[in-house]
């Protein structure tokens, strides 16, 4: 969902670290490392990131460890595992601990371009397995196409919009607050206080679109205290309960 996805690299080589690091940055990435193992543990919870590169070994916690403590925290976020080449044992355990895929050393940069874009484009989509969504007020979203309608009014999104609404619907089952939105769909690091206008802007737009009465909503409500909830439809229930 944003601009410029950041990734943490856990590489203890440095010669590879600095490679991939120059690399991503050129192909436009953000770009956060780690050295060690324990190190990279603690960013890799930090929820900053959008994607993780681990290598399997690294000192002090190996790689798989890292991807099986970041899944018990975080499903969503995309991990690639930088494996020994042809080590088949690396890659399986891997891909069970909950890693996307895998990228086996030496590897060619544009291999892992395209291996990062393809899981990059994956986990946005799979947040959502179907583009039309129904809010409970009956309000309807078309996703791919930053439209809707609601009592027969064709809506039309920005992008933006779009990836807060997809974003509130996703986690539907609970308030998501202000500082979440401007990390998860702004891709602000830290709270800044004076930025929760942005997302409150953005709410008061969107329910003069989505409700009858704006100041009185009944699908993208208020949750004192804790943030914004939308309410869905039945209908909508299982495809986002599909989600990864
Ligand atoms: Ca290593």
């Amino acid at each position: 969902l944003n601009k410029n996805p950041k990734i943490l690299v856990v590489e203890d080589e440095e010669a590879i670290r600095t490679g991939l690091v120059d690399v991503l940055i050129f192909h436009g990435y953000e770009v956060d490392i780690a050295e060690r193992g324990d190190i990279g543990l603690t960013k890799a919870l930090s929820g900053q990131h959008q994607l993780l590169l681990l290598d399997v070994m690294l000192p002090k916690v190996d790689g798989y460890t890292i991807c099986d403590r970041v899944r018990e925290q975080d499903k969503d976020i995309p991990i690639i595992m930088l494996t020994a080449k042809s080590a088949d044992e690396d890659i399986i355990h891997g891909l069970k601990l909950g890693a996307d895929d895998y990228v086996a050393k030496p590897f060619s940069v544009a291999q892992l371009i395209l291996r990062i874009q393809a899981v990059l484009r994956r986990s946005q989509k799979n947040l959502i397995n179907s583009s039309a969504v129904y809010l409970s007020n009956g309000a309807y979203l078309d996703i791919d196409n930053l439209s809707g309608h609601y009592n027969d009014v064709t809506l039309t999104f920005t992008r933006k919009e779009m990836d807060l609404l997809t974003y509130l619907f996703s986690h539907h089952q609970r308030p998501v607050s202000r500082e979440e939105l401007l990390n998860k769909v702004w891709g602000y690091d830290r709270y800044v206080e004076i930025e929760t206008r942005t997302v409150d802007i953005h709410i008061a737009k969107l329910r003069r679109k989505l409700e009858a009465d704006h100041k009185n909503p009944e699908s993208l409500m208020t949750v004192r205290g804790a943030g914004y909830r939308l309410l869905i439809a039945e209908q909508s229930i299982e495809s986002s309960a599909d989600m990864k």
